[in-house]
């Protein structure tokens, strides 16, 4: 643990700074990933990040080199065991063995009521959203330990929280990630590596863009946000680098819900 009396004599841009620190952002070509990227390289980070678009990974990389951010790349399907072991080998290479964020955000999901998800929808679901969260903090702990201060942060969402029809194993994965969170929070504290989670509400990304064109469907959703309206990307990426920087440092284990409101709209 970081001795108190360090803490105090750091200065306060130091609690807000990402100077020597590295940081993994899985699925950062596009919607938040993309967001949480350039937060935590705009703020000094080191950041790698993958996508399985090799053109799209190479054109988010020169756009970050023109804007002067470090930020490397690797092409990855983390729903992939052996991709995610060659992603983190990339990493370990690239960042000398230290890691201080992992941020697990690559993630897919559809509306499809549970009656018709097949074997293949689950798969798909599972292994993208779920077994890639456990697998690359497995990989990730030696990296985040050697750091010697490490934070994990899980893309959730509200609908871990909520029932929403159609989303049901989604959800499902959603749901497990926040009590991965919470168990690692646990498990991992004494190597000094925090694990946080957010979940957003609807938020205008790729993802969600067939949602997004639906105007009876935005008009509704809309409704129930007491803040009127949609969430942006940039309404998750400070609240990500947040609870990666010092100044959070007694955050550990916590869902934190970004959502305008939503959730709490009786
Ligand atoms: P987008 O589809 O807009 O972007 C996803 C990013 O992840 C892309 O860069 C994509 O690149 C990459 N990606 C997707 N699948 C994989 C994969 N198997 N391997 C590697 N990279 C992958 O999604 P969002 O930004 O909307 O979602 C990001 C996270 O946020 C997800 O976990 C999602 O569940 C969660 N979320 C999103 C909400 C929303 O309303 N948008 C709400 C709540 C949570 P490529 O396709 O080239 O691989």
């Amino acid at each position: 643990m970081q001795d108190e009396a360090d803490f105090r004599a750091n200065s306060r841009e130091d609690r807000w700074s990402f100077r020597a620190t590295t940081a993994l952002v899985t699925g950062g070509t596009k919607g938040i990933g993309h967001a949480i990227v350039e937060e935590l390289a705009r703020f000094g980070a080191a950041v790698h990040t993958c996508s399985r678009n090799e053109a799209e990974l190479s054109r988010c990389l020169q756009r970050w080199e023109a804007m002067n951010l470090k930020v490397t790349g690797s092409v990855c399907d983390v729903s992939s065991p052996v991709e995610r072991e060659k992603l983190m080998e990339d990493v370990k290479s690239i960042f000398h063995g230290k890691l201080n964020i992992l941020v697990n955000n690559a993630g897919t999901g559809f509306q499809r009521r549970v009656t018709d998800v097949t074997p293949e929808d689950f798969k798909l679901l599972t292994s993208t959203n779920l077994d890639s969260a456990v697998h690359l903090s497995q990989l990730a702990h030696p990296l985040l330990k050697a750091s010697g201060s490490g934070n994990v942060v899980f893309i959730s969402s509200i609908t871990s929280l909520v029932g929403i029809d159609t989303l049901a194993v989604y959800a499902a994965t959603k749901g497990a990630m926040n009590q991965l969170t919470r168990s690692l929070a646990c498990e991992w504290a004494k190597d000094n590596i925090r694990a946080n989670c957010v979940a957003p509400g609807y938020i205008r990304t790729p993802l969600i863009e067939p949602l997004c064109e639906n105007e009876e469907f935005v008009a509704k959703e809309t409704n129930r946000i007491p803040l009127g309206r949609l969430g942006e990307v940039d309404d998750v990426a400070p609240v990500v680098a947040f609870l990666c920087l010092p100044a959070s440092r007694y955050v550990n284990g916590q869902v934190v819900v970004i959502d305008g409101g939503r959730t709490v709209n009786g």
